[in-house]
């Protein structure tokens, strides 16, 4: 009885004083999901992928100091953005002591030398870079970036300790096909080929089904919990059941604010990879704090 008491006591306090074991207390005893991903040492992640926006630095910094003061209370989830190249120094700049972390578009397996319009991943860490987006869609098919090239990315991400955010996801018409499962499967296996276990912990999956992407399109929940789970199963058969516990997958096409709240409840989804939305800090914001 006496334990009881104090029990209720110590969550009021926490409550009270908002401390971060409220935070997760409340999560728990409101979503299950939750509960199983702090028991595997997940935390959620929510990727903001500018592309090719916005045009003047002015603009980029706004949109990231911004994000930065909607996000300053936010708690359990890890925030990234990645900046066009030209913006990251400025970024950076805005969003020290802040909840939001630095990521870039894309790198170079190469660290210097004669690769005109080329970036490399000492050049990205030295300005403050954490996490590089490997092998996104509009990369693999606007820019013919194909499985072997995206490896040795992921291979140089990993080797100057970056985090690489893995994107993988079926066309349209692979989709319609049935084909989701085989594709996200051929990607990982020729994508991750030779990572090691000790290298997964900075790896990152985005499933992002291409037809999802800036279309307005959403994969139904249901469908996209499904796939999560499948590329989880993927994880465990290549690593073992610790690492893909412990992998974090998100799921990227079209997340809104009016979205993200029932993706979030799958419980093999760990995030978002969010293009057009990441553009105004509020919807961005709206997004990082679902939880909210
Ligand atoms: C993306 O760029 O990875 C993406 C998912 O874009 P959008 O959110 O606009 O569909």
């Amino acid at each position: 009885m006496l334990s009881a008491t104090f029990i209720v006591v110590v969550v009021i306090v926490c409550i009270v004083t908002k401390s971060s074991y409220a935070y997760h207390f409340q999560r728990i005893i409101t979503n299950r999901r939750s509960l199983q991903m702090i028991a595997d040492g997940r935390v959620p992640l929510m990727g903001g992928n500018w592309k090719l926006n916005p045009t003047s630095t002015a603009a980029a910094t706004s949109l990231a100091s911004e994000l930065a003061a909607l996000t300053a209370t936010t708690k359990g989830v890890d925030i990234v953005v990645f900046p066009p190249s030209p913006f990251l120094v400025p970024v950076n700049s805005v969003i020290q002591n802040s909840n939001v972390k630095l990521g870039g578009q894309n790198c170079y397996h190469e660290n210097s030398g004669a690769y005109t319009g080329a970036i490399s991943t000492c050049m990205l860490k030295d300005v403050g870079v954490q996490y590089v987006l490997c092998g996104h869609s509009e990369r693999r098919t606007l820019f013919k970036d194909k499985d072997d090239g995206i490896n040795k990315k992921i291979k140089k991400v990993l080797k100057d300790d970056l985090k690489a955010v893995l994107c993988i996801g079926e066309t349209k018409d692979e989709y319609e096909a049935g084909l989701n499962q085989e594709v996200c499967a051929i990607q990982i296996m020729k994508d991750l080929k030779d990572i090691t276990p000790e290298d997964m912990s900075n790896v990152i999956i985005a499933y992002e089904p291409v037809w999802a992407i800036g279309t307005g399109l959403v994969c139904p929940k249901e469908v996209a919990q499904d796939i999560h789970k499948y590329i989880r199963s993927l994880i465990e058969k290549k690593y073992g059941s610790e690492i893909a516990r412990k992998i974090i997958i998100q799921y990227g096409g079209s997340v809104k604010p009016d979205n993200i709240k029932e993706l979030m409840e799958m419980p093999d989804i760990d995030g978002a990879l969010v293009g057009g939305a990441s553009l105004t800090a509020q919807s961005f914001a709206l997004i990082v704090n679902y939880n909210q």
